[in-house]
């Protein structure tokens, strides 16, 4: 069929739905160089301004995994479930739920990114590792989910092709922030990686991409919908970002603090473990297995799957972790109850230490962080820590310390306990 591109970016800004085949071709020629940057940017323009109907986006998606391979999971043997999440500060989740669903019985196929900008990557973090190997081919991943059950790996650049070239476009053409775009692009590399079921931990708050909440929903609910019209069962879990998840936002520092709760070692991590497990009940309802991960990551199984993960991705689950130089006090101007650590704030110090990059091909320090010596509700003394700067180049420190003018708040009554998990969005 003989498509137009001026056709397909006039009908999209007079707020038509794309025909199928419309959306189909169009991905198609754009990531086979035939559609021009400047047509595929109005387009996105576009969709930007009109937004896309449920089955619209769905068939959209469905064409930008088609851009690329799918992986073909049918021969691990146990059903496979993921998660992804929209990104926050401290958000170590994936280094201990992929093996604490494992532990149950499922397989857990998870292909993850590095991060960019205050939100830090599951890859950056487990890079820490002496030896990890990040980068595994489609037969080692499938062969690493029958003998151990989790793999976080990288994502191969046979997937979504069209995903990479779109969302490189949409970063320099402002059209980022737009919830289809951010919606597809998501579900397409998830969809891709060939997991029967997934659960996305849609953030929202200050350190999250989503910063309020009836855009999580939005965002969320679109998801779903992508996924269940692609063959993959779906839910969504809200979460709160207002705050650093845990105490730890860095590289090292996490997989420590992670490692923690594997072992049991959870006082003071009330948060992150509430979150890892509302997300593993989902993640072992969607894949049909009836087992309560709770128990498994109290009887010590969860550690045992991580520490067959590292060893069989080339690292020493008993290999000491890198530490920073320094160590660096952020102490409370006045006694009385922490109301408010902002998590943005600290995701950008930790970032502006050296944590996190601001471009694709930075490096970032394995090292460097910032951990949180108090959380939001404690009761604290004027002069005692509320935060520990990690630090290995100290030139870092007065331009991390720079962000965290006004994120902490100390008054004398205690705040209200606000939930974590505000919602679950199902099909
Ligand atoms: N993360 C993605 O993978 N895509 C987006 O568009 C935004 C965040």
């Amino acid at each position: 069929m003989s498509m137009n591109v001026v056709d397909i970016i006039r009908a999209k800004r007079d707020g038509a739905r794309l025909s199928d085949a419309q959306l189909r071709w169009f991905i198609d020629a754009y990531t086979k160089g035939e559609v021009a940057d400047e047509q595929a940017a109005a387009l996105c323009m576009a969709i930007y301004f009109n937004g896309m109907q449920p089955g619209e986006l769905a068939v959209w998606t469905a064409a930008m995994i088609d851009s690329g391979e799918r992986l073909d999971l049918s021969a691990v043997g146990r059903p496979t479930v993921d998660k992804h999440s929209t990104g926050g500060v401290g958000d170590k989740v994936s280094l201990i739920l992929a093996p604490l669903v494992a532990a149950c019985g499922a397989a857990v196929p998870q292909l993850s990114g590095r991060g960019l900008g205050h939100s830090g990557g599951t890859l950056d973090k487990l890079d820490a590792i002496a030896g990890w190997r990040s980068t595994l081919s489609p037969a080692e991943m499938i062969t690493q989910l029958q003998t151990v059950g989790c793999v976080i790996a990288a994502a191969g650049s046979g997937l979504t092709p069209a995903d990479r070239k779109l969302y490189a476009l949409r970063d320099v053409t402002a059209t980022v922030e737009s919830i289809p775009l951010i919606a597809s692009s998501i579900m397409s590399k998830k969809i891709a990686e060939g997991t029967e079921a997934l659960v996305l931990d849609v953030k929202t708050g200050s350190g999250a991409f989503m910063r309020s909440r009836d855009d999580a929903t939005r965002l969320a609910e679109a998801m779903v919908v992508i996924g269940e019209a692609n063959g993959v069962r779906t839910s969504a879990v809200i979460t709160a970002m207002d705050t650093v998840l845990g105490r730890a936002a860095g590289n090292a520092i996490e997989v420590t603090e992670s490692v923690d709760v594997l072992s049991g070692r959870i006082a003071g991590l009330d948060d992150l473990v509430e979150v890892t497990l509302a997300l593993a009940d989902e993640m072992v309802a969607l894949a049909h297995v009836d087992v309560d991960p709770g128990a498994r990551l109290a009887d010590g199984s969860a550690l045992a799957k991580w520490r067959e993960m590292v060893v069989a991705q080339g690292g020493d689950p008993d290999g000491l972790l890198p530490e920073a130089d320094q160590r660096l006090a952020i102490r409370a101007e006045r006694s009385g109850y922490l109301t408010r650590l902002d998590a943005f704030a600290v995701g950008v110090a930790a970032w502006r230490l050296g944590a996190g990059r601001s471009r694709k091909e930075d490096p970032v320090s394995a090292s460097a962080g910032v951990v949180c010596v108090a959380k939001e509700g404690d009761a604290v003394e004027g002069g005692q820590p509320i935060l520990e700067l990690h630090v290995d180049d100290p030139a870092r420190v007065t331009f991390a310390v720079e962000a965290l003018d006004g994120a902490i708040e100390i008054a004398s009554e205690p705040p209200e306990r606000k939930p974590l998990v505000l919602d679950v969005i199902r099909p």
